[in-house]
């Protein structure tokens, strides 16, 4: 029934921060990347770029070379800038007039192209070369670099590239293998070359600076905004880790609330001694307290997942077997009402069978009855024991009713011989009278004094034993009535004592037996005219007031009064407060009082001051009060 408590609610937190600190690592490390990868293609780019610019300008001047070699070169103006070329004296039209006088040189590709890239390389920064490693020119003469170059093309390579310093700056040169054609043969024929034969290589060298320098932009941009980026993924980061912390730590106070609050059910579940069994809606046991298992002679978890009705509630008290339609459990599932039975038998584990007193409540949810709650105790010594206490109520009535008779018996029976001795005494007192001295006629008088005390204290008794066997049947009285019969019955005694009766607002119907009830008053009554204070004449107040159901009756007096020990004692039988000398009575009145009250279904008790006087209480049940 305990739920352990969930481990590592600490280690749930640490875990987080670690996974939190992982995802910001791996964060870093893909911004980083990223970041490397775009400064790495931009540096790239600067090749790329450079080379496709360099090719080209290449290609442009290649363009312009077949051009010019389709042509046979081109005939320009010749002047100092451009001097006939040397290197084509042997051709025979190198050098024209025209009719108006012109002078054109013939300029073949290579020194055209030469003269351009010459001239114009300074103007765009990009500087082309034709150079050879048997140059007609020796301007062409290959540097080092292309020196290499060349002998590469020879190797059979047709392009090389390369990033190298040229005049102190860095320059991408991308040199290709110029191959002899037919149109080639015009100026180098003589010096031996055939189509196909590598002639030289044309050379473009394209400064990287300004590429550098956009390449170094887009690496600040690049970082700039894999920055920015990388700072708001992280803070996204550390906000999501915050929110599933506080989440967390929520989840973990609501859970350790929960805990708490299922410890605390737990204890009060194993503090119980009433058997509690929680069932769900078909019946089935879903919880069952240590009470119950014990009571059932099972362990717990045997009685978990197993049918309440056909495990435990096997007979009817009366014998016959209990069937699921009668089973007060099932009736609660159904009609979602709380039933209570006292003598149910529920079957232990052993066989036996057990009475008990259950109580099944329904668990209602929006409406529907989900399960119950079946609380129930072992009655088996409270029903032994009603049992036997039935028993002896009835042995009790039985004696007490015995002795009632033996007791108006015996009274009935003694009457005759004290009238008897009281008579003849009298009698004997007649006749012997001339003869007896003072102090004989005195014995006399005691003995039939005596004789009748005795013979009212056997009348008292004999009232007393019959409240209960003879008592009329209880019915609606007007207790108006009652306490006026009483009155009227003890008018010599307040006229002799000059008594005050006074009655306040009108009395109760109250239910009783009417002659019992004009006696009960009667005493009270009368007790309170008899010990009257010899100070001032009495006054007897009686006063009523209803509560749940019941007249509360009071009668007080202003008489002598009742010191506080003697409060109890007076409502028993023969018990007196004062000699005979001084108070006439049998010392019965006050308990037949009491018996009469308990009756009726009341009760009587007595408030007072010694010297002040005294209250009765009475109380008797209401006409029409259920
Ligand atoms: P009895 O009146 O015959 O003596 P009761 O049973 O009526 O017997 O009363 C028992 C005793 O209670 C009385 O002897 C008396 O001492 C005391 N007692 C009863 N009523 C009063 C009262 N109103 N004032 C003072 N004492 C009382």
């Amino acid at each position: 029934m305990v739920t352990p408590g969930m481990p590592g609610n600490g280690g749930r937190l640490r875990r987080l921060r670690r996974a939190t600190t992982m995802v910001a690592l791996a964060w870093t490390l893909a911004v980083g990347a990223s970041l490397s990868w775009n400064i790495f293609n931009a540096w790239e780019n600067v090749h790329v770029l450079a080379a496709r610019e360099a090719r080209l300008h290449f290609s442009k001047d290649q363009a312009i070379r077949y051009w010019a070699s389709r042509h046979g070169g081109v005939y320009v103006e010749s002047d100092q800038r451009t001097p006939p070329n040397p290197a084509l004296s042997h051709v025979p039209e190198r050098d024209l007039t025209t009719p108006s006088g012109r002078r054109l040189t013939l300029m073949n590709p290579a020194y055209m192209l030469r003269q351009v890239m010459t001239e114009y390389s300074e103007q765009f920064g990009i500087r082309g070369r034709i150079t050879s490693l048997d140059p007609i020119n020796p301007d062409n003469a290959a540097d080092a670099w292309e020196a290499a170059a060349l002998r590469r093309f020879e190797a059979g390579e047709r392009e090389v590239f390369e990033v190298a310093d040229k005049d102190g700056e860095p320059h991408l040169r991308l040199m290709r293998a110029m191959m002899t054609e037919a149109s080639c043969l015009k100026c180098h024929g003589h010096q031996g070359y055939r189509v196909g034969d590598v002639r030289g290589g044309v050379g473009v060298s394209v400064p990287l600076e300004p590429y550098f320098d956009l390449a170094r932009h887009s690496v600040r941009i690049q970082s700039v905004s894999h920055g920015a980026i990388w700072l708001l993924g992280l803070g996204g980061i550390s906000l999501v880790g915050r929110r599933f912390r506080a989440h967390t730590q929520a989840e973990m106070a609501e859970q350790a609330r929960a805990e708490k609050l299922h410890r605390r059910l737990d204890l009060v579940l194993r503090a119980v001694n009433d058997g509690i069994v929680g069932i769900d809606r078909r019946g089935r046991i879903r919880l069952v307290n240590p009470a119950a298992a014990a009571m059932l002679g099972y362990e717990t978890s045997e009685l978990l997942e197993r049918d309440l009705h056909e495990t435990l509630h096997h007979a009817r008290a009366d014998g016959r077997l209990c069937s699921e339609a009668d089973c007060p459990t099932q009736q609660s599932m159904r009609d979602g009402v709380s039933h209570q039975q006292v003598g149910e038998l529920f079957r232990r584990k052993d066989g036996s069978l057990m009475p008990v007193e259950m109580i099944t409540t329904p668990l209602v949810e929006d409406g529907q009855v989900v399960g119950g709650v079946v609380v129930f105790r072992d009655v088996s010594d409270r029903l032994a024991a009603e049992r036997s206490s039935r028993e002896l109520v009835e042995k009790l009535a039985q004696s007490n009713q015995d002795l009632q008779q033996f007791a108006y018996t015996v009274s009935h029976d003694l009457q005759e011989p004290l009238r008897m001795i009281s008579s003849y005494v009298q009698l004997l007192g007649r006749r012997l009278s001339p003869a007896m001295d003072d102090d004989c006629r005195e014995f006399i008088g005691y003995a039939v004094d005596g004789a009748a005390r005795m013979s009212r204290m056997i009348a008292d008794l004999v009232e007393f034993s019959r409240v209960e066997s003879r008592g009329g049947p209880l019915e609606d009285v007007d207790a108006g009535r009652v306490i006026a019969d009483a009155v009227a019955n003890l008018s010599l005694a307040i006229e002799e004592s000059h008594a005050q009766i006074q009655v306040a607002g009108p009395l109760p119907c109250v239910v009783g037996d009417a002659s019992q009830l004009v006696r009960l008053f009667q005493n009270l009554i009368g007790n309170a005219v008899k010990f009257r204070s010899p100070d001032r004449p009495p006054c007897v107040r009686i006063g009523v007031r209803e509560m749940e159901g019941m007249a509360e009756f009071s009668v007080a007096d202003n008489g002598i009064g009742i010191p506080e020990e003697a409060f109890e004692r007076i409502f028993q039988i023969f018990q007196r407060l004062h000699g005979r000398g001084e108070y006439d009575g049998t010392g019965i009145g006050l308990a037949i009082v009491r018996r009469t009250a308990e009756r009726h279904g009341g009760r009587v008790w007595v408030e007072s001051a010694p010297g002040e006087g005294s209250v009765f209480y009475v109380t008797l049940p209401l006409c029409g009060a259920t």
